[in-house]
């Protein structure tokens, strides 16, 4: 329709269909289905092992230039190319998405369910609760928060006698060793299995943790912008006297068992990640582990539904996957490693999988490469970068603009200079992913104020810098019709040769790890590593993490470390304020300035635009 109606419009317009018969649809059995209401379903991972013979589909990375406030589109156009796929080319594909926190839902950025005629539905599902996961998550990661203080306070409180007792009880009579604990005590280097055996000076060892409470890394979590969590006092009861200490909460999409989910390949994989996970160190210095605290079983039952990826819909009826979504600035920003599993397996050989990474490329696709391919063994076939006119005009010199204000004439009138300055971002993008390997397929999301000659302009830039093709894309205004030309394009692309390689190689030091990505990446001239962080590198190194890979947490805003920097900076050193480490994840984390892990409430939340029909039901503005 023209104009095009708003998006709870056309969301509204559409009636899903019943989730079983999408199952059936795409060759799921009735018995791999879990099904939450009418819309939306769980899988089974059993599924994995039905279709192992079969071989994997095509993999597609929709990725994009540096993010603007005037948003690139990136969800729309991963929606816009399977309903082009699957519903015109009659293509098999799936859509991989992260679910979305609560957090921006209600704070700054809205939902995450696309918009126009790309979107998934129904999106008051999509947007909040979905099927629990993420409610699974902050129930797994605070059971972990409250077992640290808790021990903390008992170790201070017992004797290593009376500990010992508690720990190891007496059952009939008899004392045996859980196998969570047989395993600290082979951790510990105690060859024991016999609880009577373990001389007192074991004893002490097994049962004293010894956890340095100012050496707690481990945080609480909940998923809303509460930004007077960032700072909080716990224990302050009379109950734990002499116990208190300042913590913080993070947004729940923010904790380590969030990142695991999206990297874990099954249930085994995911409990013994979950197990590796560094909560703190103790007074000697020693890193002590969610095994350690003997909560990984616990953590792991908490965490047996979330492990499933959910299946839902686009407005065209096409399957969705939709699952984890870890905050892409101190995690990796990308849906799950078992979604896009599933996905491939279902589509076959000839089906197409679309995925889609957090930010821009220079940090979501880096760390899809890098992180989530090496840990998932997956090669992909295209990179699809979106961009848009008008945030190519930002990168080229194009006024600022704050949310909700008029947009100024350079974004609604034809300016081929700021266009062709802008695409300066687009074409370091574009090599960013050569880097890799991988054929790169443009994608112009177009808004109605783009004229002409400014979509053949950056066609042309990005065909010269070497993308396959660079096409225009009308998902937003007419759904997967007008993403048709550039599903033709990914498609050809995908026949290309693929000399996919990681960006560096895993034994390589931890700076010289960062210093690759900073120079090659974000076109840095050198890192610049602060006392904390070179300290911090030592630590790692002892510990054994040094073969991990590098989850930058850097701004979004500009391929430099200055948010402001638009289009291409240069002459930049990129300092490196300090390093951390998810072990059970399985990456270290260097911190580029200052990182907010939990963002705050504007003084108008979207919010204020969410309400519900009482008769009705019917859910406002939750876009
Ligand atoms: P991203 O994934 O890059 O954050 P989205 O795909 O979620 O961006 O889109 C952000 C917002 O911009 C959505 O509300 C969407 O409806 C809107 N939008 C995207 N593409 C267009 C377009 N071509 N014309 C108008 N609005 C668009």
């Amino acid at each position: 329709l023209s104009p095009v109606p708003s998006d709870i419009e056309i969301s509204r317009s559409q009636t899903p269909k019943a989730i079983d018969q999408l199952a059936q649809e795409i060759g799921l059995l009735p018995e791999e289905l879990e099904a939450y209401g009418r819309t939306k379903a769980k899988v089974r991972l059993s599924l994995l092992d039905r279709l192992k013979e079969q071989p994997d589909g095509k993999y597609v990375l929709v990725a994009g230039i540096t993010p603007t406030p005037l948003g690139e589109g990136k969800s729309t156009v991963t929606i816009g190319l399977v309903q082009a796929l699957s519903a015109h080319l009659k293509l098999n594909s799936v859509a991989c998405l992260r679910q979305p926190s609560q957090g921006p839902t209600f704070g700054v950025k809205g939902g995450a369910a696309g918009g126009g005629y790309a979107q998934v539905i129904p999106m008051e599902e999509f947007n909040l609760h979905l099927t629990g996961d993420i409610h699974a998550i902050t129930a797994a990661n605070n059971l972990v928060a409250a077992a640290i203080d808790a021990r903390i306070l008992h170790e201070s409180t017992q004797s290593d006698k009376a500990l010992y007792n508690r720990l190891v009880p007496s059952v009939n009579g008899m004392r045996r060793f859980s196998p969570i604990q047989l395993a600290r005590l082979h951790r510990l280097g105690i060859s024991k299995s016999d609880p009577g055996a373990l001389t007192p000076e074991e004893a002490k060892t097994f049962v004293r943790l010894d956890l340095d409470p100012e050496k707690v890394t481990w945080q609480r979590v909940i998923d809303t912008n509460d930004r007077f969590l960032r700072k909080i006092t716990v224990g302050q009861a009379n109950t734990e006297k002499g116990h208190s200490r300042q913590t913080q909460f993070d947004i729940a999409v923010a904790s380590e068992i969030m990142a695991i989910l999206a990297l874990s390949d099954g249930l085994a994989d995911m409990k013994q990640r979950l197990g590796r996970m560094v909560v703190g160190s103790s007074r000697s210095g020693q890193p002590v582990t969610a095994d350690d605290l003997g909560v990984t079983g616990a953590l792991a039952v908490l965490m047996k539904d979330a492990i499933k990826p959910t299946l839902m819909q686009t407005l065209e009826g096409t399957p969705v996957f939709v699952h984890a979504g870890p905050f892409a600035n101190i995690a990796h920003g990308n849906s799950s490693v078992l979604a896009d599993k599933l996905a491939l397996k279902l589509v076959g050989e000839d089906g197409y999988v679309v995925t889609e990474a957090g930010f821009g490329a220079d940090i979501g696709m880096e760390k899809f490469f890098n992180i989530k391919c090496r840990a998932s063994g997956l090669k992909p076939n295209v990179v699809v970068l979106v961009a848009t006119v008008r945030a190519l005009k930002m990168h080229g010199g194009g006024p600022n603009v704050s949310a909700g204000a008029p947009l100024p004439k350079e974004y609604i009138m034809e300016n081929l200079k700021l266009v062709a300055d802008g695409c300066s971002n687009l074409k370091k993008q574009i090599q960013i992913a050569h880097l890799f390997g991988v054929p790169v397929v443009v994608a112009l999301n177009v808004f109605q104020t783009d004229t002409q000659a400014e979509i053949d302009l950056v066609c042309r830039i990005a065909e010269k810098t070497g993308a396959t093709a660079a096409v225009p894309c009308h998902h937003w205004s007419r759904g997967g019709r007008g993403s048709v030309d550039l599903a033709h394009a990914v498609k050809e692309a995908a026949r290309q040769k693929n000399n996919f390689q990681f960006l560096y190689d895993l034994q390589m030091p931890i700076h010289e790890k960062i210093r690759t990505i900073a120079q090659k990446v974000y076109g840095a001239e050198d890192i610049d590593l602060s006392p904390e962080a070179q300290a911090k590198i030592e630590y790692y190194t002892q510990q054994g993490y040094n073969t991990l890979p590098i989850c930058m947490a850097k701004t979004h805003l500009s391929l430099s470390h200055m948010p402001e920097k638009k289009g291409v900076p240069t002459g930049f050193v990129l300092p490196i304020r300090d390093v951390r480490a998810s072990i059970g994840a399985g990456f270290i984390y260097p911190l580029v300035g200052s990182m907010s892990t939990m963002p705050g409430l504007p003084t108008r939340p979207c919010f204020y635009d969410i309400d519900l029909d009482p008769v009705t039901e019917e859910i406002t503005g939750l876009f």
